[in-house]
């Protein structure tokens, strides 16, 4: 097990099998063991960067904004162990599944936004965030993560997982990384990226710093 794990993200014993876990209220049907709870990284693009021992740079404790939290597996998680977490989500049929996870969470706030229009939530979100966590699996995930760059302290973190076949599903996955690489390095320069094929097809770990 890496050394990469934030404070609060433990690894636990499920069933006989070691996993990573957090404290809380159990969200997808994960297995818990009342207090604990296991995280899934074949559910969570987040989950599958720690299990690889990406440098997320995550303590426990920070603010966080997560941009595609869906119906709250992975977000519930991080708002476990981090500070005020902004769970922004743009379909109204998941959000209704996240304010749930949010009723035992009171760290964890839903926003039925669009991730696109940052200026729609920045009347709640408070500036200088520690982290950026994004996995919104659509077109133009780069330009998502420019667009939120505002909220990012200087010396925070983006946490992305880019989803090849949501830019292009004719293209090689190769092919799109590079773009959305270079696309991104208008804002952020880059800490380390990885493919996160062990747990999830065509897709792309990016840990970088605004730059
Ligand atoms: N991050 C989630 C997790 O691990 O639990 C899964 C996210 S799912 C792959 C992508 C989500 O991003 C979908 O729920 C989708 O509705 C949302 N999404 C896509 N584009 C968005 C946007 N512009 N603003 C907000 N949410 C968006």
């Amino acid at each position: 097990m890496s050394d990469n794990r934030p404070a609060g993200v433990e690894r636990r014993s499920f069933d006989g099998d070691e996993r990573l876990a957090t404290h809380g209220e159990p969200v997808y049907g994960e297995p818990t063991d009342g207090e604990w709870r296991a995280w899934n990284p074949n559910r969570s693009k987040l989950g599958a960067m720690l299990e690889l021992g990406m440098d997320t740079g995550l303590e426990g404790g920070e603010t966080v904004l997560y941009l595609g939290a869906a119906s709250g597996t992975t977000v519930s998680h991080v708002a476990d162990f981090a500070g005020p977490t902004y769970a922004v989500e743009f379909a109204a049929r998941p959000a209704r599944d996240l304010l749930e996870a949010a009723k035992s969470r009171d760290r964890l706030f839903p926003l039925l936004k669009d991730a696109r229009k940052p200026e729609t939530y920045a009347h709640v979100v408070e500036s200088d965030v520690d982290v950026i966590v994004q996995d919104v699996a659509t077109r133009g995930q780069a330009r998502v993560a420019l667009e939120n760059r505002r909220f990012l302290a200087d010396d925070g973190r983006l946490l992305l997982a880019v989803k090849a076949r949501s830019e292009d599903v004719t293209r090689e996955p190769s092919a799109v990384y590079d773009d959305v690489r270079e696309e991104l390095s208008e804002g952020y320069e880059f800490v380390e990226t990885r493919g996160l094929e062990e747990y999830h097809t065509d897709h792309l770990g990016i840990v970088a710093q605004p730059l």
